[in-house]
């Protein structure tokens, strides 16, 4: 029965996706007990045995219970239990609507919402969160295409947990309905289907706010062994509020962040793009990703920057926003300001990479 029941709800995916791709992603939106579920409209509770109840916008609680999950007014039921709107209408979780479907399950007694839906409709909810919705269409293409190249990258990535991703920056920010915006769903439009592609399979995508004037590679943030592509000189990210900047830090603060005496010696070691690699303080060294964690990504922008020496301290004179790795955002603006295509722009900050469907191989 329960088996019958889940394939329902995936055929009932295939018949209703009019998208011409039925891909569809499960992605974490919830932990909680309880949780409480409503609609902007008429929408539908099922269990594995079927039908539970029809609401219409009013919510309802779902707590964890030894037996299984209390639906508020229905029973006690064996999960998942699956919301579903009826035609137009979206179910809420909290105060969010969904696309697709929200399944509650429970982990370790305590309650956990998943959105299942198409790949297409959850990049709705995902690009306004990663980028400025005004900025032009073809850099939204572009992000789009990278949204959606780490989607199907990552489906599986928390299979233990039960779904593929998360909604958070850890994966990528999906505010479902409430984060859509036409040019987000124009641009998402566009590209159907679209993904990048290095050799046969698909590029590790990365993309940051502001590179500074040179992009870098993976390896040399993150360290490994992953070099794919090289770095870019990037001519068109002056435009961004953080294309330079300064921090001064006092010596105390460093003795105290870094738990060392007073401090005597600063050096750093370089990236052969010119990024620091590693910051040695008294001796002790720090990676400059680590150094930027250690003092705050916001203040420490990024590691492209050389060290002047101050009184009790040290000016950090910085470039650029981010790791630096694959797309600059800001870069990505200028050049669809200039009039450059997604594929443009995509080719030029992934060398070697090419814009396929996803189904063409
Ligand atoms: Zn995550
Ligand atoms: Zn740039």
């Amino acid at each position: 029965m329960k088996g019958l029941f889940l394939s329902f709800i995936i055929h009932y995916f295939l018949l209703f996706a009019n998208l011409g791709f039925s891909f569809e992603i499960r992605i974490g939106i919830e932990t909680s007990d309880p949780l409480q579920i409503s609609g902007d409209g008429y929408f539908e509770i099922y269990g594995p045995d079927g039908f539970i109840g029809r609401r219409f916008n009013s919510g309802i609680n779902l707590v964890s219970h030894n037996n299984g999950i209390i639906v508020g007014g229905y029973g006690v039921f064996s999960p998942p239990i699956f919301i579903i709107g009826v035609g137009e209408s979206y179910p809420k979780l909290s105060k969010r609507r969904y696309r697709g479907t929200i399944e509650i399950n429970k982990k370790q007694e305590i309650l956990q919402a998943i959105n299942t839906v198409d790949i297409e409709e959850y990049l709705y909810g995902v690009i306004k969160m990663e980028i400025n919705t005004k900025w032009p269409m073809e850099t939204l293409k572009a992000q789009a295409v990278l949204a959606r190249t780490f989607a199907y990258q990552s489906l599986g990535k928390y299979n233990k947990r039960g779904y593929d991703l998360c909604d958070e920056v850890c994966c990528q920010v999906y505010r479902g309905i409430n984060a859509e915006d036409e040019r987000a769903i124009f641009a998402v439009n566009k590209t159907t289907g679209e993904v990048l592609y290095y050799n046969k399979s698909l590029a590790n995508i990365y993309y940051h706010s502001t590179c500074g004037g040179k992009t870098t590679n993976p390896k040399s943030v993150w360290g490994g062994r992953e070099n794919l592509f090289s770095s870019v000189v990037c001519p068109y990210c002056s435009g961004s509020p953080n294309y330079s900047w300064k921090l001064y830090l006092s010596f105390d603060d460093i003795s105290s962040k870094l738990n060392i005496g007073n401090v005597s010696s600063i050096n750093c070691i370089y990236t052969s793009d010119g990024r620091v690699a590693k910051i040695i303080i008294n001796g002790k060294r720090i990676f400059g990703n680590e150094f930027r964690k250690l003092f705050g990504t916001t203040k420490v922008k990024s590691t492209l920057f050389r060290i002047e020496e101050k009184k009790n301290g040290i000016m950090l004179i910085g470039k650029g926003y981010g790791h630096g790795v694959g797309l600059c955002q800001w870069g990505a603006k200028k050049m669809g300001d200039f009039g450059f295509t997604y594929k443009d722009i995509l080719s030029f900050y992934f060398p070697g990479c090419e814009v396929k469907r996803i189904l063409e191989d």
